[in-house]
């Protein structure tokens, strides 16, 4: 066992630095602070550190890049300034270092060697996403990026398919709309929230189910940066499950309005991937909607998909 007191140890440390997703006033007076009193800065992009350094007039005596790809060659270099007692501050390009970002082993190493690490606090955008999505309940899951093999991905979807929180996706502008229709197939009416460029000039937050945030990026190339937010599942109204059951539940009510609204749903979760039989499935149990008449109406408007059911 071993006790480590942030504010009564003096000499070398690990200071783990949130910095800002973009908007550089997103400081504290206590990272500009830490950043002052660095012996060393190790930074994801010196480029882009430089940036936040300049803006706050802070030069540090080093500045040197760490980065997923030269972690392993810095240890050495790490340890020895730790050993003359250095006080080194670890930053990534945008919020806390380790959050999809590159520090675990400089952490890893510190601990080993008894240094202490201390983080100081702030930006954050899953974090940022989640408390304005409306989904910030009792608990959430941060899965970061998806795997991109489509195997791997619908074995991540399937393991998270009971859990009952919010859950936190990272995702590229050029891969979302791929992704969310991947989600699509499995979650059609789920809640969301896309989070774009927090803190950014640009920032939106775009509310819908999943099938609607797919067709929106389907319409507008996404380009920024993103945060998926996905609503608790559990109860019948998250929509949570509809794109996987199976069962039937065939509806009483033809209203004209809601087959419009039913045939739409089918178009779109076919265009994401979902076999046709599936989307009427699903659609005519979301909707209340005679499993039958939706499916001819559906094979009258040539929505066919990749299999019959
Ligand atoms: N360490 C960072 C943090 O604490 O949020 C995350 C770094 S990760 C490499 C980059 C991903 O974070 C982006 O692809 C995007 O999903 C998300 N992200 C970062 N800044 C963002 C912003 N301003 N708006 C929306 N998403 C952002």
């Amino acid at each position: 066992m071993h006790i480590s007191h942030s504010f009564v140890q003096e000499g070398a440390c690990l200071w783990i630095c949130a910095t800002p997703i973009g908007n550089l006033q997103d400081v504290s007076l206590r990272l500009l602070d830490t950043l002052r009193q660095a012996d060393v800065v190790l930074a994801e992009d010196t480029r882009q550190t430089r940036k936040l350094l300049s803006r706050y007039d802070i030069h540090p005596p080093v500045l040197v890049s760490y980065h997923e790809h030269n972690g392993e060659s810095k240890r050495e270099q790490l340890r020895g300034w730790w050993q003359e007692g250095l006080r080194i501050a670890l930053v990534s390009d945008a919020g806390l270092p380790l959050i999809s970002d590159p520090g675990e082993d400089a952490v890893q190493l510190a601990l080993s060697l008894d240094v202490p690490v201390i983080p100081i606090p702030g930006p954050n955008a899953a974090l940022s996403a989640l408390v304005a999505s409306g989904f910030a309940g009792h608990s959430f899951t941060f899965l970061g990026f998806l795997p991109r093999d489509a195997k791997h991905l619908k074995d991540t979807l399937m393991r998270y398919h009971n859990f009952p929180g919010a859950l936190i996706i990272y995702e590229s502008p050029h891969r979302l709309n791929r992704c969310l229709r991947e989600i699509a197939t499995f979650w059609p009416t789920r809640p969301a929230c896309l989070a774009k460029e927090l803190t950014k000039l640009n920032e939106q937050f775009i509310y819908g189910s999943v099938t609607e945030l797919f067709e929106f990026t389907s319409q507008t190339s996404p380009r920024g940066e993103y945060v998926l937010i996905l609503s608790p599942g559990s109860d019948k109204s998250s929509g949570i499950g509809q794109g996987l059951q199976s069962s039937e539940e065939e509806a009483e009510s033809l209203d004209e309005n809601q087959m419009g609204e039913g045939l739409r749903r089918v178009r779109v979760a076919v265009a994401a991937g979902m076999p046709h039989g599936q989307a009427v499935r699903s659609t005519a149990k979301q909707l209340h909607l005679r499993r039958k008449d939706l499916y001819q109406l559906s094979l009258q408007e040539k929505i066919e998909g990749a299999s019959s059911p």
